[in-house]
């Protein structure tokens, strides 16, 4: 089978692999129909995530076919069409009983990490019977495919995390996929304002249109001014990080509100600031999260009854033969205006 492969840092390849097998009876293999790129894939590629080995088939994100199980999976089989979560989760662990997927003592964020991941014609999945979802019909597996990480890292990181409540101020830091999948669950709680930040005019653009109440590019503003002049000198409840640099956390601290959260989301490489000496007082907390997949089953739903709609973060798509240029296309998103890309196995 055909796979994108991680060679090391700035490198990767399409190789040919043998086709993934069961190696434990909770297992199941599972043929790729949809996969796509995640932000972190780019971060492998830098060489920030030492977990990912040379020779790792990339990819943590898709849906597709059952091909074979394992004896020990009775909730699927052969033939069910599955959305693969990011998270892997025994069900039976200590972490997992706290519905904590993502730190599962034999699971976690291990796909396309510290195991062959999803950019590949087939997939082996462990833990299948708590890490796979059984997709509903009437859905497109497009949308779909945002269910696999971003909607829940946004919601559960950002959303859930940060306390957002009706009637209250939000903003966030970073209008790439995880930010605007942050900004689309944010509206299942009614807040009063929803103020995007970033430093690409079009994907601010983008976020007026899933529903921001306004938007702030950072080039060419004072961000944290602006966020106090539009929330009445206060700042705001909740700042999500959704970048993952040392500039954005500390813009994070610069617009909190007194009593307010500071959600992080973004996948840090560097130490950052932590200005204790203005915040002591303030009353606020500082959440960090490895998302848990434990809303994903809700997500669902809410995809479902056309509550939210994940098509609107997918700009372009590709077969897999051109999954070189799916990447270029990802890493150029300035230019290339790409939110979410799907290839197509
Ligand atoms: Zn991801
Ligand atoms: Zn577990």
């Amino acid at each position: 089978m055909r796979a994108l492969v991680y060679l090391g840092p700035g490198q990767k390849a399409v190789e040919e692999r043998d086709k993934p097998i069961i190696q434990s009876p909770g297992d199941a293999v599972v043929r790729i129909v949809k996969t796509t790129i995640c932000g972190t894939d780019l971060h492998i590629l830098k060489g920030d995530v030492p977990t990912c080995t040379p020779g790792r088939v990339l990819g943590h994100e898709g849906v597709g076919i059952v091909d074979s199980v394992g004896a020990a999976v009775t909730g699927f089989k052969p033939g069910d069409r599955v959305l693969i979560s990011c998270i892997s989760s025994c069900g039976k662990c200590d972490y997992c009983r706290r519905g904590m997927y993502s730190h599962c003592t034999t699971g976690g964020w291990i796909l396309g990490n510290e195991i062959d991941g999803t950019q590949a014609e087939y997939v082996r999945t462990p833990h299948a019977d708590t890490s796979l979802y059984r997709i509903p019909d009437g859905i497109e597996e497009d949308a779909l495919v945002m269910l696999s990480d971003i909607l829940p890292t946004g919601f559960e990181c950002g959303v859930l995390n940060g306390k957002i409540a009706p009637g209250s101020t939000v903003a966030i830091v970073g209008s790439g996929p995880i930010g605007l999948a942050a900004l689309l669950t944010a509206q299942f709680y009614s807040p009063a304002q929803i103020i995007m930040i970033d430093l690409d005019d079009n994907r601010l653009e983008v976020a007026r249109a899933f529903g921001a109440t306004d938007t702030i590019n950072s080039t060419n503003e004072k961000a944290a001014e602006k966020v106090k002049s539009l929330t009445g000198g206060l700042g705001v409840d909740t700042a999500i990080e959704a970048v993952g640099v040392p500039d954005t956390f500390v813009l994070c601290q610069n617009i909190v509100a007194a009593g307010g959260v500071i959600a992080n989301v973004g996948v840090h490489g560097h130490k950052v600031d932590l200005h204790l000496e203005r915040l002591w007082a303030q009353n606020i907390a500082i959440t960090t999260r490895l998302v848990d997949t434990v809303t994903t089953p809700m997500l669902l739903k809410t995809v479902q009854a056309k509550k939210i709609d994940p098509l609107r973060l997918i700009t372009h798509r590709f077969s897999f033969d051109r999954i070189m240029d799916a990447y270029q296309t990802f890493t150029d998103a300035a230019k290339t205006r790409a939110l979410k890309v799907i290839i197509s196995v």
